[in-house]
């Protein structure tokens, strides 16, 4: 039987420090450009990585999300496609994990 409580305390603590990150990029985002044209250059490919890292926590944010749906209606640890448990180890690393280890293979 899949512990329902602690996932759900381990998916609120990781949108919690996601949260936080996108933050930070945020204030990152934010930061006025210096006036030298070399390191508005630099800014700029700064700006695209952080930019890419928001929309990555913003991703994984909405999975989690939908993992949490999952604790709720008691679907969560339960495989989408074969309907077998999804084994802790793969939770414990994909919280999101919406299917087993052999199904995600095989998809
Ligand atoms: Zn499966």
């Amino acid at each position: 039987m899949t512990d329902l409580k602690h996932y759900a305390d381990l998916i609120t603590a990781r949108i919690a420090e996601l949260d936080t990150r996108m933050h930070e990029v945020d204030h990152e985002l934010g930061a006025p450009m210096t006036a030298d044209m070399n390191d508005q250059a630099i800014d700029l490919e700064d700006d695209e990585v952080l930019e890419g890292l928001g929309i990555a926590a913003q991703k994984e944010i909405a999975l989690l999300n939908l993992a949490m749906e999952r604790i709720e209606d008691g679907s969560y640890g339960i495989c989408k496609k074969c309907e077998e448990p999804i084994s802790e180890a793969r939770l414990t690393a994909v919280l999101y994990a919406p299917l087993c280890k052999n199904c995600a293979r095989q998809s």
